[in-house]
């Protein structure tokens, strides 16, 4: 896949070769695609999920539920926050070592564009390390269209952008969908 994405420039290549070739293994137009359908059907909330090595799993945002249980809480809904249920987080820290491990967890982020909040930060971070060895990818969802992706990788003392990939609307996704490149 590999015009499906735009790379920070900056030397963040591991020794053992290129982010997008790393990417490349795990990050599929099928699966972008998926996960562009999710983001853009639950919008104006975000939606939440995990990209495995192999496979994609869409995960139900349960922030609302939360919120109406607990909203002193819980004061954020749906509409700007995401939790995962007791069963994904679950899944999420007994599969990081098992031969189909979780690579990037999701979010989309509706009308206030793609970036890593501070809230995204401080809940993947325990005591300044990441809590799982994984990626995020942020979907950022503007007007029920995705205007773009950018994935997001810890390195050093910070998460640090890493990878974009177009939106749903711009021509290189349209040409990918179509068949035009190769995967
Ligand atoms: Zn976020």
């Amino acid at each position: 896949m590999k015009y499906l994405y735009t790379i920070d420039n900056s030397d963040h290549t591991k020794t053992d070769g290129s982010i997008a070739s790393e990417l490349d293994e795990y990050i599929t137009i099928a699966g972008i695609r998926e996960i562009y359908r999710s983001a853009i059907e639950q919008y104006p909330e975000e939606c939440c999920g995990l990209i495995l090595q192999q496979g994609i799993c869409p995960c139900p945002n349960i922030q609302n539920q939360l919120h109406q249980l607990d909203p002193s809480n819980y004061p954020r809904t749906a509409a700007n926050a995401f939790t995962f249920a007791a069963a994904d987080a679950l899944f999420l820290s007994r599969n990081i070592n098992s031969t189909n491990p979780v690579k990037i967890i999701y979010h989309s982020h509706p009308d206030v564009g793609a970036y890593f909040s501070y809230t995204d930060k401080t809940s993947a971070l325990y005591e300044g390390q990441p809590i799982y060895p994984v990626d995020h990818l942020v979907i950022g969802v503007q007007n029920g269209s995705v205007i773009c992706a950018k994935i997001f990788r810890f390195i050093g003392t910070e998460y640090t952008l890493v990878a974009i990939i177009p939106g749903s609307n711009d021509k290189i996704f349209d040409q990918l969908i179509k068949g035009d490149y190769n995967d």
